[in-house]
C-alpha cells in the first residue's frame, strides 16, 4: 500500500512551518499510538500528558521554526532500556518493575535540547536479550506488516512503532543486531553506530563492550538528523570517542562516486532462505546499476561470530546484571521465611526478577568465565573476535563497505523459535560481526518477498564512517521500490490524519 505521506521529520517540520504546532503534532501521534497499540504492543509507557507539556514547551520557545533545531517538536519513541528522568525504564524485565531513573541518559539530554518530544517508553526483550521482543515480561510486540509474526529485537517496539507511523523515528539499542534486525523485520531504516560514536551513559548495560544506542526511521535521511543529534565524545561515558562527528545530514548531498562494494558470498551460499536470496541479488542488481562494483571478499572467519559472540555477550551479562539483587533497583522478592537472610532475598529476587533467557544468559556466562574454562571459552573468543575484526580490515584495504542480508529470514511466527534457542542465535550470522568488531552498519528496506514482508539490505562500513553507509543506503533507497510503502495495519489506515495535512 503506497502511503499518502512518508511523514519523516522534515515533513513534520515542513508541517509546522505552514501553522502546525508541536502540540498537535504530539496529540496526533498520541491519537494514533491510542489507536493502535492494543494490536501491536510497540509502547510499554505512553507519556501522554509529560509529552503534550513538553510538546508546550518547544512550541513557547520557537525552536520548532529555527532550522537549528531539526528535531523540535518531533515525535520519539525511547527503547525501555534507555534512562528517562520521571518515565519508567524497565528493560521490560520484572526485576526492573516501577524503576524511574532519577536521572536521563546522555542521549536524552541531548534529544530533550534539541527539541525533540518523547512520547514514551518501548517493549524489547528482556535486557535487549533475544531476537523477538517475546522475552518481555509485558508479552511480545507483533510486527505490523503481519500481526502474527514478530517484529524482531530486541529493540522490537521502537522498530514496531516506526513501521506503524506511530513515531516518525525512535532509538533503540544494537549489542548483536538489536536494531538492524528488527528494521529489516518492520521495513524500515536502522543503524548501529561505530562503537564509542554515541554515548552508552544511562543505557542499561547488557554487554558493554559491544552495546551502542541508535537511530531508527522511515528514511535514511531522518537516520542521518537523529545520528547528528544524539552523536558524539561525553565526558560520562569513557568509551565514548573524541573522534569529530561530520554533519551526517549534509553529507548524504554527495553520494559516493562509483564505490566498491564487498559481497560475503561464501558466507551467504548455506543457511538463507531462497527469497531473501533473491532480494539481496535485486538489491546487488540496484546498486551495480547505480554505478557500484561489486566484488568478492572472503571473511573467512565469519562463520565463527555467532559461537563468538554468544560466549562474549552472556559473560559480560552475568557480570552488568550483578547489580541487580533486589537492593538498590527496582523489584525486591517479598521475605523469607528467615528475614535475616540476606542471600534468601538475593536469590528469591533473582529467580522471580529474571526471565528465563536472561538467566540462560547469566549461567552462560558464568560458566564461560569460571576458572579452569575462561581460557578456553572467554580468552579463545576475544582471540576470534579480533582475527573476525582483521577480516574485515583486510576488506576495506579494498572496498568502501561490505554488503550482506541484514537476516537469514523474513520475520517469522510469534512463538515459531521460542523453544529452540540456538535456532534463534543462528539468525543473528550477519549482524552479530559488527557489534564484535566495533564498526558501524545499518539496514535499508531492501525489497520484499513475494508475500510481502520485508527484507533488509545491510551495508557495514569502517569504524567511524557512518557518513558513507549513509550516502550509499541513501542513493540505494532513492531507485528501491518498496521504501514509501507502509503496512496495511498501520494508523493511517485507522482513519487517525495525518499531523502533516
Ligand atoms: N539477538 C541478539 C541477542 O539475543 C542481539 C541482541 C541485541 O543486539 N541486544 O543477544
Amino acid at each position: 500500500m503506497p502511503a499518502p505521506d512518508v511523514q519523516t521529520t522534515a515533513d513534520i517540520r515542513a508541517a509546522m512551518a505552514d501553522g502546525a504546532t508541536a502540540v498537535e503534532i504530539c496529540s496526533t501521534y498520541l491519537a494514533r499510538v491510542a489507536a493502535e497499540n492494543d494490536a501491536i504492543h510497540a509502547f510499554t509507557h505512553v507519556a501522554g500528558e509529560q509529552a503534550l507539556e513538553d510538546a508546550a514547551a518547544v512550541d513557547a520557545s520557537g525552536q520548532g521554526r529555527d532550522a537549528a533545531f531539526p528535531l523540535a517538536g518531533v515525535p520519539i519513541a525511547i527503547k525501555d532500556n534507555i534512562s528517562t528522568r520521571g518515565m519508567p525504564t524497565t528493560a521490560s524485565s520484572r526485576i526492573l518493575a516501577g524503576f524511574v531513573p532519577p536521572y536521563d541518559a546522555t542521549v536524552i539530554e541531548r534529544l530533550r535540547a534539541a527539541g525533540a518530544v518523547i512520547i514514551g517508553k518501548t517493549n524489547c526483550d528482556e535486557f535487549a536479550m533475544g531476537s523477538t521482543t517475546e522475552h518481555s515480561v509485558s508479552g511480545p510486540t507483533r510486527n505490523p506488516w503481519d500481526l502474527s509474526r514478530v517484529p524482531g529485537g530486541s529493540s522490537g517496539g521502537s522498530a514496531a512503532a516506526v513501521a506503524a507511523r506511530l513515531s516518525p523515528i525512535a532509538l533503540g539499542s544494537d549489542t548483536g543486531g538489536s536494531i538492524r534486525q528488527p528494521a529489516a523485520f518492520c521495513g524500515i531504516v536502522g543503524l548501529k553506530p561505530t562503537y564509542g560514536r554515541v554515548s552508552r551513559y544511562g543505557l542499561l548495560a547488557f554487554a558493554s563492550s559491544l552495546d551502542q544506542i541508535g537511530p531508527f526511521a522511515l528514511t535514511v535521511a531522518d537516520v542521518a538528523v537523529l545520528l547528528a543529534a544524539i552523536a558524539g565524545p561525553d565526558p560520562a561515558d569513557a568509551t565514548s570517542s573524541a573522534e569529530k562527528v561530520p554533519s551526517f545530514p549534509a553529507s548524504l548531498g554527495e553520494p559516493v562516486a562509483h564505490p566498491t562494494i564487498g559481497v560475503p558470498w561464501k558466507l551467504l551460499e548455506d543457511g538463507v532462505d531462497a527469497d531473501v536470496s533473491t532480494a539481496f541479488t535485486t538489491a546487488i542488481d540496484i546498486l551495480r546499476s547505480q554505478g557500484a562494483t561489486i566484488v568478492d571478499v572472503p571473511l573467512p572467519h565469519a562463520v565463527y561470530a555467532v559461537p563468538t559472540y554468544y560466549v562474549v555477550a552472556p559473560a559480560e551479562a552475568s557480570s552488568n546484571l550483578a547489580r541487580y539483587d533486589g537492593v538498590r533497583f527496582g523489584f525486591r522478592a517479598p521475605a523469607g521465611p528467615n528475614r535475616s537472610d540476606l542471600d534468601t532475598m538475593y536469590n528469591l529476587t533473582r529467580d522471580t526478577g529474571f526471565g528465563d533467557e536472561v538467566k540462560r544468559r547469566i549461567m552462560l556466562g558464568t560458566y564461560a568465565l569460571s576458572t579452569g574454562y575462561y581460557d578456553a571459552y572467554y580468552v579463545k573468543a576475544q582471540q576470534v573476535r579480533t582475527l573476525i575484526r582483521r577480516d574485515y580490515d583486510t576488506a576495506f584495504e579494498r572496498v568502501d563497505a561490505v554488503a550482506m542480508p541484514t537476516t537469514p529470514t523474513v520475520a517469522f511466527g510469534l512463538g515459531e523459535r521460542s523453544a529452540d534457542p540456538l535456532r534463534m542465535y543462528a539468525g543473528d550470522v550477519f549482524t552479530v560481526s559488527a557489534n564484535l568488531t566495533g564498526l558501524p552498519a545499518l539496514s535499508v528496506p531492501g525489497g520484499r518477498d513475494p508475500s510481502g514482508l520485508p527484507v533488509g539490505l545491510q551495508f557495514v562500513g569502517r569504524a567511524f564512517d557512518e557518513a558513507t553507509l549513509l550516502r550509499l543506503a541513501a542513493n540505494y533507497e532513492r531507485d528501491a521500490p518498496c521504501w514509501r510503502e507502509f503496512p496495511p495495519t498501520a494508523a493511517l489506515a485507522s482513519g487517525i490524519p495525518d499531523p502533516t495535512s
